[in-house]
């Protein structure tokens, strides 16, 4: 099989099994248990915590488990809502934010908040220059994703922090770094933003576990789970022990030879983008820096057929968001992409293990779609 849908899910790394597997056999000990199998399970929960917080810049104190990046955008947006409740109702965000982001501030919407939501530009970018022109006394969030997963665009996330500071707003910032964790440099101590939400199963990891890193402007912070206590009291239920060790583990796996990761994927990259755009009729989608997520379209050719027919050759590739339960992506809908160039927009993305010979491999299945099936009327 040959795997170009990173920005979906990845792989779980043999070493991440395996320490799993250890933590499983061996560690299933509960944190909050006095006795010292319980004091060992509590012991590694604090190394995987120190471990994944070292990676995000930021105390482990300010890094809490959650069970996915879902989880983590909709207590972010709701603590926010929460402890600015006195600040006001405005909420700005941008209209290709992931849905965890849309629907957690719809649902505010419904409650009487009022949503700005950003439009991006023809490229799939936005600028802090629009939040700067959205942002009123009473914004109590603002919410930009760090990379978006279908376009690969950075938003500038450090430029609306300072903007906030500078005008002195009392708004809490979050960002969604699910796609940008290990992938684009940055660190939570130095990008200025108050709630970072994070997801295990882009890295390597296991599904059902993520992170949200929440900073020193949160204050007073309500529980997302009452219960027994655990994470500081802010998110009670048992911690899911082997999933965050395999989280951590994924953390350290990424950081070896960071650099020289991040570089191969920039690479392969435009490796890809040079022959992909070789095809008659492909176009690039937006101008994403982020070095793993590439989106183009082959005008006219439904992408729902390319997947299909390039999964039946064993080579994954997406359409789902760009065509999500029938509906167009609400990213391309916002980038205003003309209707062939938006039925046809696929998304690459890869990894750091991803090769050039799969590349090619996608390269050759995608000219052989062109030229034996027929494009859309
Ligand atoms: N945010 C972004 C940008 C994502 O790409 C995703 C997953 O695709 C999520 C949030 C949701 O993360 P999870 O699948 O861990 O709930």
């Amino acid at each position: 099989m040959i795997y170009l849908d990173h920005a979906a899910t990845t792989p779980v790394a043999r070493e991440v099994a395996d320490t799993m597997y250890d933590v499983l056999l061996n560690g299933s000990g509960n944190p909050s248990a006095q006795y010292p199998y319980g004091a060992a399970a509590k012991k590694r929960l604090d190394a995987d915590r120190a471990a994944v917080a070292a990676a995000l810049g930021c105390k482990p104190e300010e890094l809490f488990f959650t069970s996915c990046g879902t989880e983590s955008d909709n207590w972010a947006i709701r603590l926010a809502a929460h402890q600015n409740r006195h600040v006001g109702r405005h909420i700005i965000t941008t209209a290709v934010e992931h849905s965890a982001v849309l629907e957690s501030c719809r649902q505010l919407e419904q409650e009487g908040y009022t949503v700005t939501r950003l439009a991006p530009d023809r490229n799939g970018n936005v600028t802090a220059q629009q939040v700067a022109d959205a942002l009123r006394e009473d914004t109590a969030l603002v919410s930009m994703m760090l990379v978006n997963n279908e376009t690969g665009c950075v938003f500038p996330v450090a430029e609306v922090a300072a903007l906030l500071r500078e005008r002195g707003s009392k708004a809490l910032l979050h960002t969604d770094a699910v796609q940008a964790f290990l992938k684009v440099p940055f660190r939570a101590d130095t990008l200025g933003a108050d709630l970072i939400s994070l997801s295990g199963h882009k890295l390597n990891a296991p599904k059902g576990v993520g992170a949200l890193y929440i900073g020193p402007c949160c204050r007073a912070v309500r529980p997302l789970l009452a219960g027994g206590g655990q994470e500081r009291g802010l998110r009670s239920g048992t911690e899911a022990t082997a999933q965050i060790a395999g989280f951590a583990r994924a953390v350290e796996l990424r950081l070896e030879d960071y650099e020289a990761k991040l570089a191969h994927m920039a690479a392969l990259k435009q490796y890809a983008l040079d022959r992909l755009l070789a095809i008659d009729g492909v176009v690039r989608i937006g101008d994403g820096a982020a070095p793993h997520i590439l989106a183009i379209s082959l005008v006219g050719y439904p992408s729902a057929n390319v997947v299909t027919d390039l999964g039946g050759q064993g080579i994954c590739i997406s359409a789902g968001s760009a065509c999500h339960r029938g509906k167009l992506s609400h990213v391309y809908a916002a980038m205003q992409l003309d209707k062939k160039t938006a039925a046809g927009v696929l998304r690459v993305s890869f990894a750091p293990e991803t090769t050039r010979e799969e590349i090619d491999a996608l390269v050759s299945a995608l000219r052989r779609h062109r030229e034996t099936r027929f494009p859309m009327l």
